[in-house]
């Protein structure tokens, strides 16, 4: 199997200024020269490095450049590491992990562990993968699992190719990349539960993410293995710059060893000379073995800060880098061979070995010919490059052992001549110096683990003694607690005795008076005895008198109900006469008797009816009399309308006479006036036939004198008759007019005698009605009178029959005193039959207060009695109770002294073993103590080394108390 050699790759990246460096002013000190990716300049001075990243820079470009590649060296096969080394906050952290979960600003370990599984999900069917990773932490150099936080230190130890690695450390087999980023997220949370202040916490510890891939082809069965660490460093800033103080400066130095241990590994590896590297001076520096010029691919990033502030810091950072970029390391593929593929090589590797020994043979023969002065020819030189003789020794060793240990490799590639003597004396010492110091580092081992195992038993003991100081404290609290315990029963106790005391007085009190109350209610019954006897006596004659009682009530109760009877009836004649009486009666309610107890109710509403009925009959009588008045007052009117009547009825009989004479005066006038008519009418004649003769004469010629004549006496009679016609026709008129007024008066007599006729009608019937009117009040009064007379005959009866009532009533009670005076008598009658009346009331009243007295005294008595009957029972519960209370608050008290003596005990055993365990500790360290031993490394100067002596304990005496 062939090994490359490869430098170890080393990046820087600059981040951005940040906010408080922008704050502070700061500028940024460093400048890359265009076009060219690999330098920095800083302060005039370059830097050159794999390549450099600019602030600007993204993760995905960092991550593509520094870290890719190492996916695919890792699953064919290869080691690899990536660490950040820088300054707090220069972005290691930023660069490792990023943002987890975010495209953009996630860093290199999510990336990587997201490419493996890609990767393997593009390779060849017939790989088989098993990943597994560990996640831990370094602080002050102790090896604390982020995935089992019990795990506080672990040990680095050696495997059989001498390999380091952490033993113990929790290793979880994963299938995605989400199971992954979940065990990281558990591990980073482990980690902040553990510390206080993360931020320091993390500049200050480094952090190791180990994948361990594994690989199988099923058809050849090649295996492949190959283990990537992915370390994010403590902060590499001075112990000065951060001020620290104390345990805090502790710390620092404890970083800084191990971050000075790291450097002075680089110092050596780089510097080639130094036969020592000084891995096993750190535990960083021992897991970081095969990273460091071993069996790895690895990268280093160097993070810096660009502000000015920061310079000497980045400056120091670049130093480093530099110094790591020399470093080779010689990396092959870890792969396990079959034996057959161990034989082959082994064969070639004798082959080889037979070859180089025969070389070197010649070319001792040769030096033998220089040294004895012979001149060698040109051709019979042995030249060493020969082609078949290509392999450097060195390479085929490393390859052989795949141990790391660069010491030898040193001494052999150093080309210097030696003499042959002493290289065999220096060969010897080698092997024997090489023999020491495996046993050495073997032995350092072994304390390693011996340390490990002591750390833990210490912890275990720690967290013993804490135990046990925590029962010691819950032990002296249970005392205290059972102590006071003890004394509050105890008081309770004492309070309880007391109180017993009392009951116990109280009873005895009580049964003294008990006694006395029981003499007592013998004598009162006693007495009692004599009165109720007395009583029983009274009582025999109380019911005689009772009975007559009775018998008598019955009595009145037929009386009563006579009495009720006769009422009953003149109440019904009341409401007779009442309704006799009229309308306005009616609304009044009869009286009615339904209940013979209501009777007196009855009768009091009876009178109250016939008081009423005697205001009503009064007010009647006295509008009779008003009537009667006015029936004087309508008569005389009526008289003067009768003689109003007659004077116009005489009236009437001359106008009627008048009209008569009148009447016949109008026909002798149509007489006259006819019969002047017919004068006229035969005076009209004579006047034609004068007219006809005067003609007659005057055509004749001799009549005109008596023509005139004629005309003469025509004028005088038509003149005569035309006076006689006026004064008939005035005569006429005047009558007329006398005629209409009469007529006129006639008409507006008849009118008035109409008038005076319907209102002596009116008058007539009003007077008749008033007069039935008159006849029926007459009648009316005559009934009242009548009613008033049965009246005032009821209530004479009523009285009467109340007086007899009262009478009857007021026999009764005479009687029934009487009764009961005799009743009374009768038992002082056997003493004293005269006895006066006055002393024996006495006496009985006497003796009634007495016996009422001592009836009261002995239902007192009794109910005293009943009480304390009651009391009793309820006291003998309460003393059988507090007697129970006393019993067990003593056993609760003997409890607690036998748990407190009990605890004493235990306490003081658990103490005496603790003691014990501290002596026998002591006691170890004691006969330990003289074997401390120092490591002795070859080829290394102790006082140039850093590392301080490791104590160790040999001796399993840290197990032995721990298993106790
Ligand atoms: P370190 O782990 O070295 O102590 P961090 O990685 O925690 O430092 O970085 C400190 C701060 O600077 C963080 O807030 C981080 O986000 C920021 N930071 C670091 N590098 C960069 C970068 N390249 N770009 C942007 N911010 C960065
Ligand atoms: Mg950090």
């Amino acid at each position: 199997m062939a090994a490359d050699e490869c430098n170890i790759r080393v990046v820087a990246r600059f981040r951005p200024l940040n906010d408080s460096e922008e704050r502070a002013g700061s500028k940024s000190v460093v400048k890359f020269p265009a076009d060219q990716e690999e330098t920095v300049l800083i302060s005039g001075k370059v830097y050159v490095f794999d390549k450099v990243f600019r602030p600007d820079s993204t993760q995905e470009k960092v991550y593509n450049e520094a870290a890719k590649e190492i996916v695919k060296d890792v699953l064919s096969g290869y080691n690899g590491t990536i660490f950040a080394y820088g300054q707090t906050s220069s972005g290691k952290t930023h660069t490792m992990e990023g943002i987890m979960g975010s495209d953009g600003q996630q860093g290199i370990v999510p990336r990587i562990v997201q490419d493996i599984f890609n990767h393997i999900y593009t390779l060849d069917a017939n790989l088989q993968f098993q990943i597994k990773v560990s996640y831990f932490e370094i602080y002050l150099d102790k090896i604390r699992d982020l995935l089992d936080v019990s795990k506080t230190n672990l040990a680095v130890h050696e495997d059989k190719n001498r390999v380091p690695y952490v033993k113990g450390v929790t290793e979880r087999f994963v299938s995605s990349p989400d199971e992954v980023f979940e065990i990281m997220e558990e591990g980073k949370n482990n980690r902040h539960i553990a510390v206080t202040n993360m931020n320091e916490h993390s500049s200050r510890s480094h952090s190791v993410f180990l994948i361990h891939v594994k690989q199988e082809n099923v058809e050849s069965e090649k295996k492949l293995t190959g283990k990537l660490y992915l370390v994010d460093l403590a902060g590499s800033e001075k112990v000065s710059k951060t001020g620290a103080e104390g345990q805090v400066l502790d710390e620092a130095k404890n970083i800084n060893k191990s971050l000075s241990a790291l450097g002075n590994v680089i110092s050596a590896l780089a510097d080639g000379t130094k036969s020592h590297v000084p891995y096993r001076d750190s535990k960083l520096t021992r897991i970081l073995q095969e990273s460091l010029g071993g069996n790895a691919r690895t990268t280093i990033i160097i993070c810096c800060s660009p502000a000015s502030f920061n310079e000497s810091e980045t400056k120091s950072t670049l130093e480093f880098g530099k110094r790591a970029k020399c470093i080779k390391n010689s990396v092959m593929v870890n792969e396990e061979l079959t034996a057959e593929e161990w034989k082959r090589r082994w064969e070639k590797e004798r082959e080889k070995v037979a070859r180089l020994k025969g070389q070197l043979n010649r070319a001792e023969i040769e030096l033998e010919r220089w040294r004895r002065g012979e001149t060698v020819n040109k051709e019979e030189q042995i030249n060493l490059q020969e082609p078949d003789e290509t392999l450097p020794v060195s390479q085929s060793i490393t390859s052989l052992s795949t141990a790391v240990l660069a010491a030898p490799i040193a001494t052999v590639t150093g080309v210097t001549p030696i003499a042959p003597v002493n290289y065999e004396l220096r060969s010897t010492n080698a092997d024997e110096w090489e023999k020491e110091r495996t046993a050495l580092y073997q032995q350092l081992d072994e304390k390693d683990d011996e340390i490990n195992n002591l750390a833990q038993a210490i912890e275990r003991l720690k967290s013993q003694t804490n135990e046990q100081d925590e029962l010691f404290n819950q032990a002296r609290k249970d005392n205290e607690n059972l102590q006071a315990e003890l004394n509050r029963l105890q008081q309770e106790c004492e309070s309880s005795k007391e109180e017993v005391k009392e009951v116990l007085q109280a009873l005895e009190e009580l049964a003294v008076n008990y006694d006395q109350k029981t003499q007592e209610v013998e004598t009162k019954s006693k007495e009692n005895e004599t009165l109720t006897q007395e009583l029983e006596t009274k009582l025999a004659s109380l019911n005689g008198i009772r009975e007559e009682l009775e018998s008598l009530r019955e009595a009145t109760q037929t009386q009563r109900k006579r009495f009720l009877d006769m009422i009953l009836v003149l109440l019904r004649d009341v409401g007779d006469i009442g309704s006799i009486m009229g309308g306005q009666m009616h609304e009044q309610k009869k009286p009615t008797i339904e209940n013979l107890d209501q009777a007196e109710e009855e009768f009091t509403l009876a009178r109250l009816y016939l008081s009423k009925l005697k205001t009503e009959a009064r007010s009647i009588s006295g509008r009779l009399s008003e009537l009667e008045l006015e029936k004087v007052d309508h008569q005389k009117g009526i008289g003067l309308k009768d003689k109003e009547l007659d004077e116009t009825h005489l009236l009437v009989q001359q106008h009627e006479a008048k009209m008569r004479s009148m009447i016949e005066s109008m026909k002798e006038l149509e007489d006259k006036k006819r019969a002047l008519e017919q004068t006229q009418d035969s005076l009209n004649e004579q006047l034609v036939k004068l007219r006809a003769q005067g003609r007659v004469t005057n055509s004749v010629g001799s009549t005109s004198d008596v023509q005139k004549e004629l005309t003469q006496q025509m004028e005088q009679i038509s003149e005569q008759h035309q006076k006689q016609l006026t004064t008939l026709r005035d005569e006429i008129r005047a009558k007329e007019t006398q005629m209409e007024t009469l007529k006129d008066s006639l008409q507006k007599l008849q009118l008035s005698y109409e008038k005076l006729s319907g209102d002596f009608e009116k008058l007539k019937k009003e007077e008749t009605g008033k007069s039935s009117r008159l006849q029926e009040m007459t009648l009316q009064q005559e009934r009242r009178e009548q009613a008033k007379q049965d009246l005032k005959g009821l209530e004479e009866t009523v009285a009467k029959e109340l007086q007899t009532l009262h009478n009857l009533r007021k026999l009764f009670v005479q009687d029934l005193q009487t009764r009961l005076k005799k009743s009374q008598k009768q038992p002082e009658a056997e003493d004293d039959d005269m006895g006066g009346s006055v002393a024996q009331k006495q006496k009985i009243s006497f003796l009634e207060n007495n016996l009422d007295q001592l009836t009261k005294v002995h239902k007192q008595l009794v109910r005293e009695n009943a009480d304390l009957r009651c009391e009793l029972p309820k006291l003998e519960k309460r003393l059988k109770a507090t007697m129970d209370r006393v019993k067990s608050l003593e056993q609760a008290l003997k409890d607690a002294k036998e748990s407190a003596m009990k605890d004493r005990k235990r306490y003081q055993c658990e103490v005496d073993r603790i003691k014990e365990a501290v002596r026998q500790r002591n006691i170890a360290r004691r006969t330990n103590a003289a074997q401390i031993v120092k490591p002795i490394r070859a080829g290394v100067n102790p006082s140039t080394t850093t590392s301080t002596p490791i104590p160790t304990i040999r001796g399993g005496s840290g197990s032995q108390t721990m298993d106790q």
